[in-house]
């Protein structure tokens, strides 16, 4: 077959003075018909379609557009061994792929962006604290593995001028296309070269310091502030401290993931705490003015009113965790427990008894005289 007999224009059915948008919209409208993976007779659309990606490739480059124009046939110098079975002239598979399916949002193409700027990947350290430590705030040393380009090389994952070259399976481009069958008819993928594995070229001197790689694990460490009121689950974002970045993009950050431990007395919600107190059962119901351990600092008192109940939550404003950010503090809850006395002597058990027979009425008069004995015999 005589490629330079080709009419790629009748083949895309475009008039020779179609403007390149034209060209790309005649393309996409043929490529879905007569793609293998969606045409009645394969054996002709991957014929139509092998045609129309070469036809395609000319003329939407302006070079070759124009050289085709004078020479009516595209430069030869393009065809190379393999090209023909990858569709003819180098052609972009990327391209193809993108602009069939719509994929990629931008270029961000993969297999050829080993020289494109990319950003240095985020990396991620966990990082645990007491609940005291995330009320005060803390700094810590985190240890990290970080990727970073191997002095050896340079990151070029050789130090052989002749050590990488260009991968003869792909010709480079990274990307081949391959018929698969898929058991009632076949589809044609576009994919990594598996040769290079999408890289476009082979190492054959790997550098000796990082096994050709182009990049070491160093470990690092970082002094880490952690800031009051921290929570579970936050995640504290260190600029530029992840991955380097690639090509001369920007690194990485360094995410440092925190993890409060639960306290024996304190609960967290939010900002707030919860703290259960016990309290005797006179305590209870004559009312007491009683210190309760805060998570930082001395216990402070709570105000007690006489007849509370087990269960009773009484609030501390302003007593609960920091805020994150330094907007104040939320509250301590005290939920009160109210313990009954389990072993009696028979002198508290007298006086109860007592105490019982005196009816509601009598008991309510307060601490003076008779709960007072109680309370002395019980607990005093
Ligand atoms: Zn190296
Ligand atoms: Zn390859």
């Amino acid at each position: 077959m005589n490629m330079a007999q080709k009419d790629y224009y009748q083949i895309l059915g475009v008039p020779r003075d179609a403007s390149v948008s034209d060209i790309k919209k005649a393309y996409k409208r043929l490529a879905r018909q007569y793609h293998p993976d969606v045409a009645e007779d394969k054996q002709e659309a991957e014929r139509r379609f092998g045609e129309m990606n070469e036809a395609y490739s000319v003329l939407s480059d302006d070079e070759k557009r124009a050289y085709y124009d004078r020479f009516g046939h595209a430069p030869s110098q393009n065809v190379g061994p393999g090209a023909a079975d990858m569709g003819g002239f180098g052609f972009p598979f990327g391209d193809l792929f993108e602009t069939l399916f719509d994929i990629g949002g931008g270029g961000g193409g993969r297999g050829r962006s080993a020289n494109r700027p990319t950003r240095g990947r985020d990396l991620r350290v966990g990082v645990r604290v007491t609940l005291e430590e995330a009320y005060t705030g803390a700094r810590r040393e985190v240890a990290y593995q970080v990727e970073e380009t191997c002095l050896n090389c340079q990151g070029r994952c050789t130090t052989e001028p002749d050590g990488v070259q260009t991968c003869k399976t792909c010709q480079g481009a990274g990307q081949v296309q391959r018929i698969v069958n898929i058991g009632f008819g076949s589809l044609t993928q576009v994919g990594p070269c598996p040769d290079c594995r999408g890289q476009g070229r082979t190492l054959t001197k790997p550098c000796s310091e990082c096994r050709g790689r182009g990049v070491v694990n160093t470990r690092k460490t970082l002094e880490v502030a952690i800031p009051p009121g921290v929570d579970n689950g936050l995640s504290l974002r260190i600029s530029g401290k992840g991955e380097p970045g690639q090509s001369g993009g920007p690194p990485g950050n360094l995410l440092v993931t925190i993890q409060v431990e639960p306290h024996p007395s304190f609960e967290r919600q939010g900002d707030d705490l919860i703290h259960r107190h016990r309290v005797t059962f006179t305590e209870a119901a004559l009312g007491a003015r009683i210190p309760i351990q805060q998570l930082i600092g001395e216990p402070e008192p709570m105000k007690m009113p006489a007849g509370t109940q087990s269960g009773t939550t009484f609030r501390m404003k302003g007593k609960g965790m920091p805020r994150l950010g330094g907007s104040g503090h939320g509250d301590l809850h005290v939920m009160v427990e109210v313990m009954v006395p389990t072993r009696l002597n028979s002198k508290q058990k007298e006086l109860l008894k007592q105490f019982a027979e005196a009816g509601s009425q009598e008991a309510e008069e307060g601490s003076g005289g008779f709960f007072g004995r109680i309370r002395d015999a019980i607990f005093g």
